[in-house]
């Protein structure tokens, strides 16, 4: 579905006069590849570069060195574009920057009226695009009278209804509360799981990287972490060299086994870490 292939990235300052003032290399040399209907998450401090590779996975920014393709497709390639575009879709982490429209359903509608999809069309989209984050019945109403939660799943539903067989959340759930983050992820792994849609998700909230398939940790431009949570999750030290602020269960298990007593590496659940307990009491 995705692959990035050494991928550099640099931010150049100029002055005035165009000189070059400074230079920040926000990807250094990324490699990896994403399968269909994978579920990545992405973790990282601020300033790792997690947006910059996010725009790197639609186009919105080209490599300088090295190359991503997307089906296939490179995204230098600026004759396919709009296919790019189209297939790997993007939602932000301020849901008010994404809303436009005074109703919900023309709101949703906007990417498809762009490319002149006939209205009966357009229509069962939209529905169907709106059922699947459970907005459908608030259709006719004003998208800024909904909370953060529910205006990500209008966001995500505008996404939906172009088809996208990728979509990346870039800190989606950062400006949420508790109940929208909860409402916002489960949405998402519902959308992975039913629709096989290949997620990124890239957060720096530990917690809600547990069911992902694999977790990419970056660090200063570069992947320096790769696997299944559970097994980046008993790396805690690295974690905490890398600024992430571990769980606290997991924290509280690392702890406990380095304290003698025998528990499993990386718990990511307080129901995991009673299991382990119960062993030996
Ligand atoms: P993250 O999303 O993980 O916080 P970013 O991709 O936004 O990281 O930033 C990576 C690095 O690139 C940072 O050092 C940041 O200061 C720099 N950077 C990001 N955007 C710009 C920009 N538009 N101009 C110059 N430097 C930038
Ligand atoms: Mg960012």
């Amino acid at each position: 579905m995705i692959k990035a292939k050494n991928v550099k990235f640099d931010y150049i300052r100029r002055d005035e006069d165009e000189n070059v003032v400074a230079i920040e290399t926000a990807i250094d040399d990324i490699s990896f590849d994403v399968k269909k209907g994978d579920f990545i998450a992405i973790l990282g401090h601020n300033g790792s570069g997690k947006s910059t590779l996010a725009k790197h996975l639609n186009a919105l920014l080209i490599p300088e060195e090295g190359s991503i393709y997307v089906n296939d497709i490179d995204t230098k390639d600026e004759d396919m574009l709009w296919e790019i575009r189209q297939t790997t879709g993007m939602v932000f982490q301020n849901p008010d920057n994404q809303i436009v429209y005074n109703t919900v359903e023309e709101d949703v509608a906007f990417g498809l009226e762009n490319l002149n999809v006939p209205e009966k069309e357009i229509k069962s989209k939209v529905k169907s695009a709106l059922e699947s984050v459970g907005m459908f019945k608030w259709r006719k109403k004003s998208p800024n009278t909904f909370s953060g939660g529910q205006k990500q799943r209008i966001a995500i539903a505008g996404v939906l209804a172009m088809n996208p067989s990728c979509i990346v959340f870039d800190e989606a759930t950062a400006l949420l509360d508790p109940i929208g983050r909860k409402d916002v992820l489960e949405t998402v792994m519902k959308l992975n799981k039913e629709k096989n849609i290949t997620i990124i998700w890239i957060t720096h909230n530990m917690d809600e990287v547990i069911k992902a398939d694999k977790v990419f940790v970056m660090n200063k431009g570069k992947i320096v972490m790769e696997g299944r949570p559970k097994e980046v999750f008993s790396r805690v030290e690295e974690l905490i060299d890398y600024q992430l602020e571990v769980p606290q269960v997991t924290m509280l298990a690392y702890e406990l086994k380095k304290r003698g007593l025998p528990i499993e590496e990386g718990i990511l659940s307080p129901e995991e870490l009673a299991d382990n307990i119960a062993l030996f009491v």
